[in-house]
């Protein structure tokens, strides 16, 4: 590992500072992703800027009745909180989906949002080509073993997965992230957080440089959504999506009046279709209108020579979550 120097940090303008002393600074708190990084040698930040004592791992109801999760709050404290067991089912269903329970004690929220690809070559340094590693290199998953990655916007520099849980669950829960930097506070809709890899696969979201996340809102829940998380992995814990579903819907006088569907493991980022999401609007519950939905969430899709099989796993995923939820209430 390249020696590289710590700080920590006193407080979140503390932290914006520190973070601003050194170009390739990176904040760290839970380390599960970037402290094997740096052993891995993906990463060799020169300074690191411990966060853990900043005050940032509330979970708390906001005044308009919705959540404010901490940026700091430990993944199995947020799927274990009452209000989010309760009020968002989906959440806490997600994060019990990844990791172990070792590591989801020590991850953190901001860092969840964070996690990098787990693409073999971008962790394996012996693999000169990557993109995402190494801007303009190539991409060794083009001609190599690409069973887990995208079918759904890649591009020809990155066919790389967002491998994250919570992320599917925040997508499909309409998520609001903080974020405070050298220009202020802004607030980011979680489908504009994460990127497509398009001609720079090596950015990974829409942070600006020195921003710090803060925390993650979710909205006020109304009526009675019914939801379901559903993953589908090589072997049942501890270990990644090849496809997982964040399926969210309300139903009212026999038929379906609001559905989000998110999809996990097939791109860059969450991946959700809101021409999808409103063929399901307007009709009554059940297969015929599940199986319409799943094959427009998958439109477009493009496969290479190891991962076709996650198009049908996509489709009959939706419909499989989809039906777990509506026997929900
Ligand atoms: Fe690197 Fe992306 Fe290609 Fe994987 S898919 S080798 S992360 S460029």
């Amino acid at each position: 590992m390249k020696p590289f120097s710590t700080a920590r940090a006193t407080g979140v303008h503390d932290a914006l500072h520190q973070i601003s002393t050194a170009p390739d600074a990176r904040f760290v708190a839970g380390g599960t992703n970037l402290i094997d990084l740096m052993k891995y040698g993906v990463e060799a930040p020169s300074r690191i800027v411990d966060i853990t004592q900043l005050p940032l791992g509330r979970i708390e109801e906001t005044p308009d009745g919705g959540l404010r999760i901490g940026a700091l709050a430990r993944n199995s404290d947020m799927a274990a909180h009452p209000l989010i067991r309760t009020r968002y089912p989906l959440l806490s269903e997600a994060i019990l989906a990844g990791a172990s329970a070792q590591l989801r004690n020590a991850a953190t929220a901001g860092g969840n949002l964070m996690q990098r690809t787990r693409c073999y070559y971008f962790y394996d340094i012996a693999f000169t080509q990557c993109n995402k590693r190494n801007p303009g290199s190539g991409c060794a998953a083009l001609d190599g073993f690409n069973r887990i990655h995208a079918i759904l916007g890649a591009s020809e520099q990155c066919i790389a997965t967002n491998p994250s849980d919570m992320n599917v669950a925040l997508a499909a829960l309409d998520a609001l992230i903080r974020v405070e930097g050298p220009s202020g506070v802004r607030v980011i809709p979680i489908g504009e957080f994460h990127r497509l890899p398009g001609d720079t696969p090596q950015i990974d979201t829409n942070l600006k440089p020195g921003e710090l996340i803060t925390s993650i809102h979710l909205p006020p829940v109304t009526g009675n959504p019914r939801s379901h998380y559903l993953k589908v992995r090589d072997r049942n814990s501890y270990a990644f999506a090849l496809v997982s579903v964040a399926a969210w819907m309300k139903i009212d006088g026999g038929n379906i009046i609001d559905a989000r569907i998110a999809l996990g493991g097939v791109a860059h980022k969450p991946w959700r279709v809101p021409e999808a999401e409103n063929l399901l609007k307007g009709k009554p519950p059940g297969e015929a209108a599940y199986r319409a939905a799943a094959d427009a969430i998958v439109q477009g899709a493009r496969t290479y020579p190891n991962n076709a099989f996650k198009v049908e796993l996509a489709k009959r995923s939706v419909v499989r979550a989809l039906t777990t939820a509506e026997a929900r209430s």
